[in-house]
């Protein structure tokens, strides 16, 4: 079976959630798979090994599970980017567009130094709104953001174009329409 396949298979479609007309890819069947969770950390930590990078930077919730993972295999350390209110220390935000209305995202302000070499993850890349405001919140902190990376692309919502026009490559496992 391919990474592809295997992907395919035990990430499961929720049709209309959160609301009608959404389909909602759940990568919780992916986790509850031992060897496709072992075969997506693998694949996504690959190219990373042994190039200087620092920490993980993981947006939450499902960029936790899967930053996690990818720092402890990397050996290196790792960041949270968490919605407003949540992080106890001196924070920095970025407020970004939801489809109704803005949210706000936080990071330590300790948490990076300039130059600092960053992997960006998280679960799903849809629109980009989300992994655009991480990456320009990290990027004005200093950080050198070398690459995103995610186990789903839904390239019908175009988010790859906005993470590369801040110079960041995108790294994508499998796409759904
Ligand atoms: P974007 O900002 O790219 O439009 O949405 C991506 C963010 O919303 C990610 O943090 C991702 O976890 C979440 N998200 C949006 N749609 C889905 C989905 O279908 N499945 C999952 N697992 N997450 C989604």
């Amino acid at each position: 079976e391919t990474l592809i396949e295997e992907l395919t298979r035990t990430i499961r479609a929720i049709p209309d959630y959160p609301k009608e007309g959404i389909v909602f890819r759940d990568i919780t069947t992916l986790l509850q798979d031992a060897r496709a969770f072992r075969r997506s950390v693998d694949a996504l930590v690959h190219p990373y090994i042994g190039i200087g990078i620092a920490s993980v930077a993981g947006i939450e919730a499902r960029g936790f599970i899967l930053g996690g993972a990818i720092a402890h295999q990397l050996t290196i350390g790792f960041i949270p980017i968490r919605k407003k209110g949540k992080l106890p220390a001196d924070t920095v935000s970025i407020a970004y567009s939801l489809e109704y209305g803005v949210d706000e995202m936080e990071m330590h302000r300790d948490s990076i130094v300039p130059g600092q070499k960053v992997l960006l993850v998280d679960d799903l890349i849809a629109t980009g709104g989300t992994a655009e405001a991480a990456t320009k919140m990290l990027q004005e902190m200093g950080a050198e953001v070398v690459a995103a990376c995610f186990v789903v692309d839904l390239p019908d919502l175009g988010g790859r174009a906005k993470i590369e026009a801040l110079g960041v490559p995108v790294r994508t496992l499998v796409e759904f329409e």
